[in-house]
């Protein structure tokens, strides 16, 4: 977009106070990855849970000097100000003059599986063939959607949007500001469909999205949707594909086989090798190839951009690398649009110093002059240290980086010059086209190499985490629990992620862990609910905030606070006992524990409890009997106290489970991590740990042959046995050996044989076809999910987790 502040207020009927003229390019609406100020404002976006003009302060403090409100704060000087009713429908409107006044042809997909794929696929597909904008990632549609569209400028000419609808009525409002040429339904399944009274008013709710389309392309499997689009939309042209023989677009020959697939478009043919065979990537292909097909992109070229697409990695990867630095390794592709989300992501972390290396971006028609000072444009704005840039193009513009700038031909240059494996300390960005293959600097700058790994994906906690505020009030706050090591997965990088999603409070078992977050820089309160008495100095000195349960804690925990000079009252937080018998005042001691803090120096900062059954239904009697008591118990002590602190007493399966029991905060642990005991439930997290290694060798072992220690293990015929590389010592438990446990290759279990071993143990191939050494084994993650894995070991989730071992190395994923 391109408008002055004037154009704006006339577009959207919003006032002015200030600079009419001052031109906007960009609208921000997260203050924390605001990553250029130059032409940009700042929207604060009001929603039914959430104030954003809380946030104007610190988007004032980054530099930006207009700011979008409901509300003007005369408190912060020099802003321009356009003040609307409402933030939302400003955006709306905005956005709907904005893609109404483009020349673009538009690819609008919905369904509810598989549209950020396929996006990512189209966009794979087509940025080269034309420029093109898409919606950057899948975040809410009301607010997103708008966002994305304002994002196409004069250039573009085509465009590709997602637009996902959970609430009935929602598309009216979408379709309004987006009417798709070519409109795309994907899959429709169940998520969402609670909200809707059937499949049907799901279906009819999506494909309102379709009224103004040219071109209707659907996945012509769901019977329903089939005939709903043909009744309603007749006139239109459409395209059906899908497995089923019916469908305009579908396989032709047998698609199990381990051969190249055909598939027929109408009376055409196009024959392409397939890597993954799942049915959900199969589908994705023919709806890909559809689209492809209507925006004229010939049959030789749609097969080689096929072969061209790897597994959808628009991840983000940061792994920890030598020297303390962070490597972030994004070295897929390179475009304008993935180097501006790269940058935001940077910002996301604290180091002070940064360095970027970059390669010329490939295969974009403008102006190179142009795309570069484009580039170092948004390069210099990020203050980077040193400045890497690799290839023949964007080295010649060299001096338009204001940084430390580096020039080498190629990525073997770079690794020869040993510049970049100097670096400490810092945070380094790879971003490259990739062609040029820097995935290669990842591998020197990396700090361990194993190919055992814990994957942690920290969006599948923000989803989690947001699942179940949706379930609370917005003023329940909530506590994060991230005791023992965030349940093994890294207490700093989830405490520090939970931190940038505003969390209101952490939870940690002993002091150790909370020093350690604060010398990292974890600002957030932090309450430690086993307070050993040899900790209370460091309880103070780090502000963090103790469990009180007895009264010699309470004495002694005094004691230190006064002896430590601390003039103001010292927080805490008061556990009752109420049923689980492990910590926490009793009922009777309720009255000499009112006087006991009368004349303390002591802030009660909350009063809470825990249950002993939140996850078990047949319990549900004797947690009620719970609650009963910690209500009556926190109300008489919070009467004596004459103030009121915090309640709480739920857990994640309480949160679920007993949700008219919520009080002022709730302490999320399990649930986060995406695992519940309600089946229901289960089904609307993600799943967020992921165990995996990969294959060291393959063996055929002749029949009558043992294999492992102890011979435990003895074929009755030549048998295929991989040897992969994790142990009892990695915490797998050696009782799940001898075909108790299994693991996952290509999403089929292959059952564990023979005893474990410290370091290693075998797993039975004969069933995996085309298994082949180096291949990812997972130990859990979809096949089999973690509840499985617990189940082989006869424990819960929570014990498998925090049973990895150290020496597992953690890493974390964001989009
Ligand atoms: C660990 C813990 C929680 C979180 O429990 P989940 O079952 O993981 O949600 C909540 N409260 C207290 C006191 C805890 O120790």
């Amino acid at each position: 977009m391109n408008y002055t502040v004037q154009q704006i207020a006339e577009i959207t009927n919003a006032q002015v106070i200030g600079d009419k003229n001052l031109l906007i390019k960009n609208i921000a609406f997260d203050s924390r990855i605001i990553y250029s100020t130059k032409n940009a404002a700042f929207i604060a976006i009001n929603t039914q849970k959430n104030s954003g003009e809380k946030f104007i302060e610190s988007a004032v403090d980054r530099g930006i000097t207009v700011i979008i409100s409901e509300h003007q704060y005369p408190q912060f000087e020099n802003i321009t100000w356009i003040i609307v009713k409402n933030s939302v429908e400003f955006l709306q409107k905005l956005a709907q003059h904005h893609f109404e006044n483009s020349n673009l042809k538009s690819v609008g997909i919905t369904g509810s599986n598989g549209k950020t794929i396929l996006k990512e696929w189209l966009y794979q597909c087509l940025w080269n063939e034309f420029p093109t904008v898409k919606s950057p990632k899948s975040f809410n549609s009301q607010i997103g959607l708008p966002l994305s569209l304002l994002q196409i400028n004069e250039s573009h000419q085509l465009g590709i949007f997602e637009v996902g609808i959970s609430m009935p009525n929602e598309m009216d409002v979408l379709e309004n500001i987006f009417h798709p040429q070519i409109g795309l339904l994907t899959h429709i399944g169940t998520a969402h469909a609670a909200n809707f009274y059937s499949e049907e008013d799901l279906i009819d709710e999506k494909i309102k999205l379709f009224k103004d389309s040219k071109v209707i392309i659907f996945n012509g499997d769901n019977i329903l949707v089939n005939r709903k689009i043909r009744e309603i939309y007749s006139s239109k042209k459409l395209i059906s594909y899908g497995f089923n023989q019916h469908n305009d677009v579908t396989f032709k020959n047998n698609i199990s086989k381990n051969e190249d697939v055909v598939v027929t478009y109408f009376d055409e043919e196009i024959t392409f090798p397939v890597h993954q065979r799942d049915e959900a990537t199969l589908t994705n292909a023919l709806a890909l190839i559809t689209v492809l097909k209507e925006l004229g992109i010939s049959n030789d070229k749609i097969v080689d951009k096929i072969n061209a697409l790897k597994a959808v990695e628009m991840r983000l990867e940061a792994i920890e690398g030598i020297k303390n630095n962070i490597v972030i390794n994004d070295s897929f592709n390179l475009d304008l649009d993935s180097l501006k989300t790269a940058l935001q992501f940077l910002n996301e972390y604290k180091k002070s110093k940064k360095s970027l290396v970059l390669t010329d971006i490939i295969g974009v028609n403008t102006n190179s002059k142009e795309l570069y000072e484009e580039v170092s444009e948004l390069v210099n704005e990020q203050h980077f240290d040193n400045v890497f840039l690799i290839g023949e193009e964007i080295t010649k513009f060299k001096d338009l980086f204001k940084s430390k700038t580096f020039t080498f031909i190629d990525t073997q240059e770079l690794i020869d010059n040993k510049y970049l494996i100097e670096i400490e300390n810092q945070i380094i960005l790879l971003k490259g086209a990739r062609k040029f293959e820097i995935e290669k600097l990842k591998d020197l700058l990396e700090l361990r190499k194993h190919d055992t790994v814990l994957e942690v994906n920290l969006n599948a906690i923000l989803h989690n985490i947001n699942y179940h505020k949706s379930l609370l009030k917005p003023s329940t706050k909530m506590m994060a629990m991230v005791k023992a090591n965030a349940y093994g997965l890294g207490s700093y990088e989830i405490s520090e992620f939970l931190q940038h999603h505003h969390i209101n409070y952490l939870g940690v078992a002993y002091a150790d862990e909370g020093v350690e977050l604060r010398k990292k820089g974890i600002t957030t309160p932090i309450v430690v609910m086993n307070p050993e008495q040899h900790s209370y100095d460091a309880i103070i000195q780090y502000n963090l905030e103790p469990e009180i349960y007895s009264f010699r804690v309470l004495e002694l925990f005094y004691e230190a606070v006064q002896k430590s000079g601390y003039d103001k009252k010292y927080p805490i937080h008061i556990k009752l006992e109420t049923g689980m018998h492990r910590l926490g005042f009793k009922e009777y001691e309720l009255d000499q524990l009112s006087q006991s803090l009368e004349y303390k120096n002591l802030k009660v900062q909350s009063i809470f409890s825990h249950l002993s059954s939140a996850d078990v239904p047949s319990e549900k009697e004797f947690t009620l009997k719970q609650l009963e008591i910690f209500e009556k118990n926190s109300g008489y002590l919070i009467k004596n106290l004459g103030y009121q602190p915090l309640r709480h007493i739920l857990n994640s399966s309480g949160i679920t489970n007993y949700s008219s029991h919520h009080y002022d905060m709730v302490r999320i642990g399990i649930g986060m991590l995406g695992e519940s005991a309600n089946a229901d439930i289960q089904k609307q997290l993600q799943s967020t740990v992921s165990f995996k290694t990969v294959i060291s060798q393959i063996s055929l072992v002749e029949n009558g042959e043992s294999v492992g220690y102890s011979r435990k293990y003895k074929t009755d015929h030549l048998t295929k046995i991989a040897t992969i590389p994790v142990g009892y010592a990695d915490g797998i438990p050696r009782l799940i050996g001898n075909q108790i446990g299994n693991v996952g290759i290509n999403k089929t279990l292959a059952p564990i044989v023979g005893n474990i071993c410290m370091d290693m143990m075998m797993i039975k191939v004969d069933d995996i076809p085309n298994v082949k050494e180096g291949d990812t084994v997972t130990v859990f993650n979809a096949k089999p999910s973690l509840k499985e894995f617990a189940e082989y070991c006869k424990t819960i989730t929570y014990e498998v987790l925090t049973s990895i071992s150290p020496r597992v190395k953690r890493i974390y994923i964001k989009d």
